[in-house]
């Protein structure tokens, strides 16, 4: 059957949205350029594309079908998640859509930050993509800072979180993380001046990403948030651009707070009640998971912190 009559047959009337089993004939959104974007062509080389206006909400990472025999859109297949991020006028815009794993980049100097590995848990976990853990500047640990790390990531060990201790800059645990990057979409995030930018130039080298130019500049710089996506070795991708780089979750209620800690949640079915906090209820089986250590006090901790901040939000968001 040609994707023309398929298409006609399945697709709303209106729709620019295709149903799950149409999606084996859709190509995969390089980069968007307005109403343009670049798609990978069946030999890998990129293809520009019209997006037809009812088509709009189209972004890197998409799936999308042609008008057969033509370069326009009629069709953006169903995204499995996005990313979005709040722009200057407080809008939220799609940066990239169909998010496998997303590595958060850490470096060990000056000192881990576990409430920003906490924050981007709760983010990455409610995409829902599958979240990664890199520490980057490996070659450049000492023994103080590798215990002070090995205390910190002991608190995720309930976690099903991946942790790979790379470098950037001699190359050190690289294969090991293009192995876990294998088969799937995956991004970078996390502080700038981690190595983000030199990472992905190390894992593609045969793309000029102009590392130096971006990411290291601090707050208040403009940025651009054209993602783009990179096929990899292993049938996996890397979705890149400096939006995607500072993605920052934003944390909304307490049901997605939940979806961040599945450590405690696993516990928290045992509670006496439904609802319980975790701060002073009676019969609580995740404080009592903290006193028989089956659960670190740091990730109770750090539930209680992120609870307050939730409860402490306005009303109706
Ligand atoms: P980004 O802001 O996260 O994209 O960070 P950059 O890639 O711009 O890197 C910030 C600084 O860290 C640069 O001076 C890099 O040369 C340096 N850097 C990046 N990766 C490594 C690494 O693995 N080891 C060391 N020692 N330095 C690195
Ligand atoms: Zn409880």
């Amino acid at each position: 059957m040609t994707l023309q009559r398929r298409i006609r047959r399945r697709a709303p009337p209106q729709g620019a949205v295709a149903d799950q089993d149409t999606q084996r004939d859709a190509a995969r959104v390089i980069a968007r350029y307005g109403s343009e974007i670049d798609i990978l062509s069946g030999n890998g080389t990129p293809i520009r594309v019209q997006l037809r206006r009812r088509v709009d909400d189209v972004v890197c990472g998409d799936r999308v079908y042609c008008e057969e025999g033509t370069r326009i859109v009629a069709q953006r297949a169903e995204r499995k998640n996005q990313l979005t991020r709040r722009d200057n006028f407080d809008r939220h815009r799609t940066i990239a859509a169909n998010i496998d794993r997303v590595w958060v980049v850490v470096a060990p100097h000056p000192e881990i930050p576990r409430q920003l590995i906490d924050r981007f848990l709760i983010g990455i976990l409610n995409l829902p993509a599958h979240p990664g853990l890199v520490i980057n500047k490996y070659d450049v640990i000492d023994a103080p800072t590798e215990r002070a790390l090995e205390t910190v990531l002991a608190n995720y060990q309930n976690l099903d979180l991946p942790v790979l201790r790379v470098s950037a800059r001699t190359g050190v645990g690289l294969e090991a993380l293009r192995a876990a990057s294998a088969g799937g979409s995956n991004i970078l995030v996390g502080p700038s001046g981690v190595g983000k930018s030199s990472l992905i130039q190390a894992l593609l080298p045969q793309e000029n990403l102009r590392v130096g130019d971006l990411g290291t500049t601090g707050e208040g710089r403009h940025t651009t948030t054209t993602a783009r996506w990179y096929p990899a070795e292993g049938q996996a991708a890397w979705i890149d651009s400096p939006g995607v780089r500072d993605f920052s979750p934003e944390i909304g209620t307490v049901d997605e707070l939940a979806r961040g800690f599945p450590d405690l949640a696993e516990h928290a079915d045992h509670c006496r009640f439904r609802n319980c906090s975790h701060r002073a209820e009676p019969g609580c089986a995740v404080r009592a998971a903290v006193t028989r250590s089956a659960l670190p006090a740091a990730r109770l901790a750090a539930w209680l912190e992120f609870l307050s901040v939730v409860e402490d939000l306005p009303r109706g968001r």
